[in-house]
């Protein structure tokens, strides 16, 4: 064998195993550069347009646009979303990205009780889609309990499509909207009804952190997204210094309730800064309970192919 001929073979096996190894050797840059390369599921963001929506996104750090979206996930290692939907029921309003699913959301102004009958009709309508991964209730907007006769309908669809109803639990955006629809404890009894049913407590009820542990705790059917907990951007450090007691105050209840594979990472997009919520979750859940809440909890809950 001429010597031209071996090294011609060691520079082609040099290569393959340089082509073989490219997505490995990138992961462990940013193994050794950020810490980790977890893959993560953003289980709860909204799509909002306007201006209102790019004065919060800015407030937090971000543009609200597609492409920043889309770029500030790649960065972030964030596979794919849900997207919590608003404002209308039609299937053909909720066209989304490949790497975006969507609950189908019923708040007021989506025409939720102006005609129940066609309300429910357009929702399954929703449901029999892939992309549509659950329904979303809004009782503190729409001034209605969750338990409330009016959602039976929703119950009985989300049972027959095998899909979970996320709810808006706790603090509320604006002051015409009422808390006592929203408290943790009115889960308790639909969950009950519906055992069946996959429910989303949406925003673990913040500030009834307590209150939703128990809800939680007793209803195996009850899961919980971590969004809403954070708003803005923030100095991180001195955020984690300046609110140690709100911080423990969670980590205790999480402790206490010890449901890791019931709870999903969420940022409510775009409401946060998507890095502040990472390290945020990050010091709220066990490190190895990291994997199920930022990805595979959101997974199995929502049915997610990525
Ligand atoms: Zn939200």
């Amino acid at each position: 064998m001429s010597r031209s001929f071996v090294e011609f073979k060691i520079f082609v096996a040099l290569n393959v195993t340089l082509w073989y190894n490219r997505g490995k050797t990138r992961k462990s840059y940013r193994n050794f550069e950020k810490g980790d390369f977890m893959e993560i599921i953003d289980a709860h963001i909204h799509r909002f347009a306007g201006g209102h929506a790019q004065d919060l996104a800015r407030r937090a750090g971000h543009e609200n646009s597609e492409e920043h979206l889309q770029s500030e996930y790649a960065r972030q290692n964030i596979v794919g979303a849900v997207v919590m939907g608003n404002r209308s029921l039609e299937a053909d309003d909720h066209l989304y990205p490949e790497y975006l699913r969507y609950c189908i959301g019923l708040d007021r102004s989506s025409g939720f009780d102006a005609d129940i009958k066609q309300t429910y009709e357009a929702v399954e309508r929703n449901l029999r889609r892939k992309n549509c991964v659950g329904v979303k209730l809004y009782p503190g907007y729409n001034r209605q309990y969750a338990y409330d006769s009016i959602y039976t309908p929703v119950y009985e669809l989300a049972e027959q499509y095998d899909k979970p109803v996320a709810v808006h639990m706790g603090e509320l955006a604006f002051a015409s909207a009422h808390l006592k629809y929203c408290h943790p404890m009115t889960l308790d009894e639909v969950a009950v009804s519906f055992s069946k049913v996959q429910f989303v407590m949406c925003h673990l009820g913040n500030p009834w952190i307590a209150d939703a542990a128990a809800v939680i705790s007793k209803n195996h059917n009850v899961a919980a997204d971590l969004s809403g907990l954070l708003e803005g951007i923030l100095d991180f450090p001195a955020y984690v210094r300046e609110q140690e007691g709100y911080i423990s105050h969670i980590k205790t209840w999480l402790t206490y309730l010890n449901a890791y594979d019931r709870l999903m990472f969420g940022t409510d997009w775009p409401l946060a800064n998507i890095e502040n919520y990472i390290d945020f979750v990050k010091i709220l859940i066990p490190e190895r309970h990291h994997k199920a809440v930022f990805a595979d909890n959101a997974r199995r809950i929502y049915g997610l192919d990525f």
